[in-house]
């Protein structure tokens, strides 16, 4: 018993210290497993998923899509530097792909790779509507929240009595593939659970200054996700589900952080 405190207790120390903040929010978030474990599968599944999928290139959409992609990531890539922290993204590779299927979804693996479905292109209406789902999903990754929530089953896990095996899987070995799925919820076939909502609104507001930073007008977001509502009849994927957080809490919380997003939508145009 005594044993089992002093594993306790050094998991809690070492849970304590293994902390990193989210940029922008500066929210303290859970870390016990770092990128250099997760990217490398990440980017494996990436490819997996490209085979897999039927990948669009040449039409209007996909060129979209990667325009959009791009020129968040580099005014993102930009922010950082404006921070002082340019080495931030230094292991992230960018990647913006459109799949071809029906499905209403859009995903960012850890490390920035991001893919579309045709079946959201209707919804995005327009290259700002597009710009709102980029930014969104940019901000998963900026702010690591596959690796938060994989951290978190580690621990869930170590709060089993498993630590010494739990401790060494996450440091040695890395989270193997459907972790990394999983974290950034593509797995929908595996009967993932969404993002927490407080994921969701942290990707929201990152994701609505982000969009401005690259000059797309915010005000898109709300009416991206008014039409989203007005789509809600069928079923969605856990990243875009109607129910998490309600499509009203969504809208209203975007426009709370609208003033600060037009002062980076106005710098963007300076
Ligand atoms: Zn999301």
């Amino acid at each position: 018993m005594k044993k089992l405190i002093v594993i306790s207790i050094i998991f809690i120390a070492f849970v304590g210290i293994q902390c990193s903040s989210v940029p922008v929010s500066g929210r303290s978030q859970l870390s016990l497993v770092g990128n250099d474990k997760i990217f490398p599968t990440s980017f494996e599944q990436y490819e997996v998923v490209k085979k897999e999928g039927n990948i669009v290139t040449g039409t209007e959409q996909a060129q979209m899509v990667k325009r959009v992609g791009v020129r968040i990531q580099r005014a993102v890539e930009q922010y950082f530097v404006d921070l002082g922290e340019p080495r931030y993204l230094d292991d992230y590779q960018w990647e913006f792909n459109l799949i071809d299927e029906e499905v209403v979804n859009a995903w960012c693996m850890p490390g920035g790779k991001v893919a579309f479905y045709t079946g959201i292109m209707p919804i995005c209406q327009n290259e700002e509507g597009v710009a709102v789902v980029m930014g969104h999903e940019i901000a998963h990754a900026i702010a690591n929240h596959g690796r938060e929530r994989i951290s978190q089953q580690y621990a869930a896990q170590a709060g089993l009595g498993i630590v010494g095996a739990v401790l060494g899987a996450g440091t040695a070995a890395g989270p193997g593939p459907e972790l990394i799925m999983q974290g950034a919820g593509a797995a929908t076939s595996l009967g993932i659970l969404a993002f927490s909502r407080k994921h969701e609104s942290e990707a929201d507001k990152l994701g609505l200054y982000f969009m401005a930073m690259a000059g797309y007008d915010p005000q898109h977001a709300p009416k991206f996700w008014e039409r989203m509502a007005a789509n809600s009849g069928g079923e969605q994927p856990p990243e875009f589900t109607s129910t998490h957080p309600s499509h009203d809490t969504r809208i209203s919380d975007l426009n709370a952080n609208m003033p600060k997003a037009m002062e980076y939508y106005r710098k963007s145009k300076n």
